[in-house]
C-alpha cells in the first residue's frame, strides 16, 4: 500500500514513512492510495478474535511494508505488534465490549489504561512507530511533543512509556484540566516520559507547541513528532472496532451477514468517525455514520449546508474532548470526495478566511453516507439522568451527546437498521458532571468519584480506584514563554533518568 498526501496525490510514501512523518510536507494528511487493495475478508470475520481483526486491518492498510515483516508473513507480523500493544492492557480483555441499552448497542471503548477511547489507538501507535523506525533503519531519536487538554496526554503517555527509541514530552495547561486527568499524567513513571504544566490555558500550551515545531533548532540525530490523530498510525487501529462490533452483533443474533449497521460517534477532530468510514471502504456493511457534536457544532452546520466556517465563538462544554473548531481529519473525507487539488484549495481557504463551501454535488455525496446532529449541555445532563433512571446504564458526558443525537435522529429518520453508539470515556473520568447530572452532591473531584460508585454501584476502573494516592513523578512547571527553552534543554539531555 502506498500513501498519498491529501493536498498532492503525486507524492507517495510507504506506510512506515507516513507513520514516521505524521503529516506531509505540504501540510496534507496521508491517505491510502486505494481501498480496493484493502478489502476485509468478511466471510472470515465471524470466527476471528479481537486481535486477529486488529491485525488484519493493520496488515491490509500497511500491506507490503517492512514494519510487518515476519518469517510467518505480514499477518503474523501485525499480530505481534497488536499483542504487544493490547495484551493485559484492557480491563476484561475486550477493548470494545457492547452493552445493550434500550433498542441500541453502546460500544464501550474506554476500558483501557486511561479510561478513554484514545487508548485503543495510542497503545498501538507507539508499536507502529517503533517498528517503522526499524523498518526504515532510522537512527534518529524521535521525541513526541504534545499539548493536551486531558485525554490525549494521558493516553499518549501510557502508550509511549518505556517504548524503545522514542521519548515523549507532554504539556498541559495549569488551568482547565481535571484533577483526575492531571494525576493520570504526572503519575506515569516511564524513563522516556516528561510531563510539564504550563502557566496558561490549553490554547497557550498548544500555541507554544506549534511554535516549537516551527522554530526549535534540534540537535543532530533528534526529530520531533506528534501523537495527534492526524497520524495514519493513530487512525488505522480504530478501524478494527467497527468490524468487531459487527462480528458481535452477528454473534448476538441481532443481524446476519450483509445487514447494514449505523454508528453514532461523539466527534471532535473527526478521527473516530473517519475510522468508521475507512471500515466502510474496506467492505463493512455500514448504513449511516452519525456525527454527534456538542455546542461547538461546526460539523453539524457543515453537513447541513456544506459550509465549513470556524469563525464563531468557542464554547467550553461538559464534553471538553469534543470542544474543537477545526476538525483536522475532515480533510481526509474531503480528499475522498473531491480529490487532492480541490482539497488543497479548500484547506487554503480555511486558513485564509476561516471558511470554505462545498459544491452541491459534493455535499450530496457526503450526505448520502453521513448524518449529523448536536446537543447542548442541558440536553447532555438530562440524557445522563434519563438513561440512568430508565435503564440503569451510566454514561459519561461525551457518550451522552452521542446518545441524545441518536435519539433525535432516530425519531426524525425512522431508520430501522441496528445502531451502535460509540462510548468514548468512562463515566468515572468525568465524575463531577455525572454526579451533577444525577443531582448528587460531593466535595471535589476525587470525592465525586467515590460517591458516584456508592450511589450507582458501577465498578470504578482499576486505574482510577486509588488515583488520588498515586505517586507523583513529574513536578515541573514552566511559563508559556519558557516552553521552547525547556524542550531545548530536554532534547539535548542524553538521559532523562535524573
Ligand atoms: C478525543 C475524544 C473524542 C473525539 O474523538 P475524535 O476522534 O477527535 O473525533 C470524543 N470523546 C472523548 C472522550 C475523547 O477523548
Amino acid at each position: 500500500m502506498l500513501y498519498l498526501s491529501t493536498r498532492n496525490n503525486k507524492i507517495s510514501k510507504t506506510p512506515s514513512e507516513a507513520v514516521l512523518m505524521g503529516i506531509a510536507k505540504d501540510g496534507g494528511l496521508y491517505m491510502p492510495k486505494s481501498f480496493d487493495e484493502a478489502k476485509f475478508p468478511m466471510d472470515e470475520l465471524q470466527k476471528m478474535s479481537n486481535k486477529e481483526i486488529s491485525a488484519r486491518v493493520i496488515s491490509l492498510l500497511f500491506a507490503g511494508d517492512k514494519m510487518l515483516s515476519d518469517e510467518n508473513g505480514e499477518m503474523a507480523g501485525a499480530y505481534k505488534l497488536v499483542s504487544k500493544a493490547y495484551d493485559n492492557k484492557f480491563e476484561g480483555d475486550d477493548f470494545a465490549p457492547l452493552s445493550k441499552v434500550e433498542d441500541a448497542y453502546v460500544m464501550e471503548l474506554y476500558h483501557g489504561p486511561t479510561c478513554a477511547f484514545k487508548d485503543v489507538a495510542l497503545q498501538l501507535l507507539p508499536q507502529l512507530i517503533s517498528a517503522a523506525k526499524k523498518a526504515t533503519d532510522m537512527k534518529d531519536e524521535i521525541v513526541i511533543l504534545t499539548a493536551t487538554s486531558g485525554d490525549t496526554g494521558s493516553a499518549a503517555l501510557s502508550g509511549f512509556s518505556n517504548v524503545e527509541g522514542v521519548k515523549i514530552i507532554v504539556f498541559y495547561p495549569r488551568v482547565g484540566i481535571s484533577a483526575v486527568q492531571e494525576r493520570q499524567m504526572v503519575s506515569v513513571d516511564g524513563k522516556n516520559t516528561c510531563v510539564c504544566s504550563v502557566g496558561g490555558n490549553f490554547d497557550d500550551a498548544q500555541s507554544g507547541v506549534k511554535n516549537i515545531f516551527a522554530n526549535l533548532k534540534l540537535p543532530e540525530g533528534v526529530v520531533l513528532s506528534s501523537a495527534n490523530s492526524i497520524n495514519i498510525g493513530r487512525l488505522a487501529p480504530q478501524v478494527a472496532y467497527y468490524f468487531k462490533a459487527y462480528r458481535d452483533l452477528m454473534a448476538n443474533g441481532e443481524i446476519k451477514m450483509g445487514d447494514k449497521v449505523n454508528f453514532v460517534v461523539p466527534t471532535g477532530n473527526f478521527g473516530d468517525i473517519l475510522a468508521g468510514y475507512f471500515a466502510k471502504q474496506m467492505g463493512l456493511p455500514v448504513g449511516k455514520l452519525v456525527c454527534a457534536s456538542n455546542e461547538n457544532k461546526v460539523l453539524t452546520d457543515f453537513f447541513e449546508n456544506g459550509i465549513y466556517n470556524k469563525n464563531r465563538s468557542f464554547h467550553i462544554t461538559k464534553s471538553p474532548s469534543m470542544d474543537i473548531l477545526i476538525s483536522s481529519n475532515l480533510e481526509r473525507l474531503l480528499y475522498m470526495v473531491c480529490g487532492s487539488d480541490k482539497c488543497a484549495e479548500y484547506m487554503a481557504q480555511l486558513k485564509e478566511k476561516g471558511e470554505y463551501k462545498l459544491t452541491s454535488e459534493e455535499l450530496s455525496k457526503i450526505k448520502s453516507e453521513f448524518e449529523a446532529g448536536y446537543c447542548d449541555d442541558n440536553e447532555t445532563i438530562d440524557t445522563i439522568k434519563e438513561v440512568y433512571e430508565s435503564s440503569k446504564y451510566l454514561m459519561d458526558t461525551h457518550t451522552a451527546v452521542a446518545w441524545s443525537v441518536y435519539k433525535k435522529w432516530l425519531k426524525e429518520s425512522g431508520n430501522k437498521d441496528k445502531t451502535v453508539v460509540l462510548s468514548t470515556a468512562s463515566p468515572y473520568k468525568f465524575s463531577n458532571s455525572v454526579m451533577n447530572a444525577l443531582g448528587k452532591s460531593y466535595n471535589g473531584e476525587f470525592d465525586a468519584l467515590k460517591k458516584l460508585n456508592k450511589y450507582t454501584g458501577a465498578k470504578i476502573p482499576d486505574s482510577l480506584v486509588d488515583i488520588e494516592n498515586k505517586a507523583i513523578f513529574h513536578k515541573v512547571t514552566v511559563e508559556k514563554d519558557d516552553m521552547m527553552s525547556f524542550v531545548d534543554s530536554m532534547v539535548n539531555k542524553k538521559s532523562w533518568n535524573d
